[in-house]
């Protein structure tokens, strides 16, 4: 479903499944964030891509958020199509090696190992033409979690994986939202503060898109100064 310009949803809670994937429509072809995590999500993806009027283009890129199973364990069905999944050194060899990072405990199933085809760091950028991405370590979640910050004309879409989710406002309209979950074997108290930290420096946003529940379109500002002082509460 389009969201902004360029930007489509693919999955989430709208079309029945547990996490998000996005799809932008670049000049050069489809890049992707995140693969989701069975192959019913992955039919749901590709359905939703005929919708949009996406099927039949070339898939670019998938950039993997982290390593947790509903977030890369499509990875494998991607590359197989011909895409070239862009990961952390980190979270890439928890791919490649079948980590317990990945989650299959929790998630009750194997996941399918894969190498990542390109390895990313903070700061490198990609240029699709009429997109531009620019990957962002924010370490904590995972050891290699990453957000990607894309840039289309003149507006600023992030995509965040599981650094927070948005719970229903009050009935004050105030936001809710909450710091990632954090329960992996690989979670680190001190560079998630950090992580949280940084994105007070990120210039506003025009869109902000989690890798569950909805997207955000308010305040960037005040979303992540929410992020901060419930992190403060929930971290001792
Ligand atoms: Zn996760």
């Amino acid at each position: 479903m389009r969201i902004g310009e360029k930007i489509y949803q693919t999955s989430g809670l709208m079309f029945g499944t547990n996490s998000n994937t996005y799809c932008l429509n670049t000049r050069e072809g489809l890049v992707f964030i995140d693969a989701g995590f069975s192959e019913k999500q992955y039919r749901i993806m590709r359905e939703q891509q005929k919708r949009d009027r996406l099927a039949g283009k070339e898939l670019l890129d998938l950039f993997i958020t982290h390593c947790h199973f509903d977030h890369a364990g499509n990875g494998w069905l991607f590359q197989q199509e011909g895409a070239k999944i862009c990961m952390t050194k980190e979270d890439g060899e928890a791919a490649g090696t079948g980590s317990c990072v990945l989650l299959e405990n929790l998630f009750e199933r194997k996941f399918r190992r894969y190498r990542p085809d390109c390895i990313v760091k903070d700061g490198d950028a990609f240029d699709y033409g009429n997109v531009r991405l620019t990957v962002l370590a924010h370490p904590g979640h995972t050891k290699g979690t990453i957000s990607v910050l894309a840039e289309i004309k003149n507006k600023k879409v992030l995509f965040t994986g599981d650094l927070f989710t948005l719970r229903p406002c009050t009935p004050m309209d105030e936001l809710q939202v909450e710091p990632g979950w954090n329960g992996s074997p690989d979670y680190d108290k001190d560079k998630e503060t950090a992580t949280l930290q940084r994105l007070m420096e990120l210039p506003p946003l025009d869109m902000i898109a989690p890798g569950h529940g909805s997207i955000y379109l308010g305040d960037s500002r005040k979303l992540f100064e929410a992020l901060c002082d419930a992190a403060e509460r929930k971290l001792p």
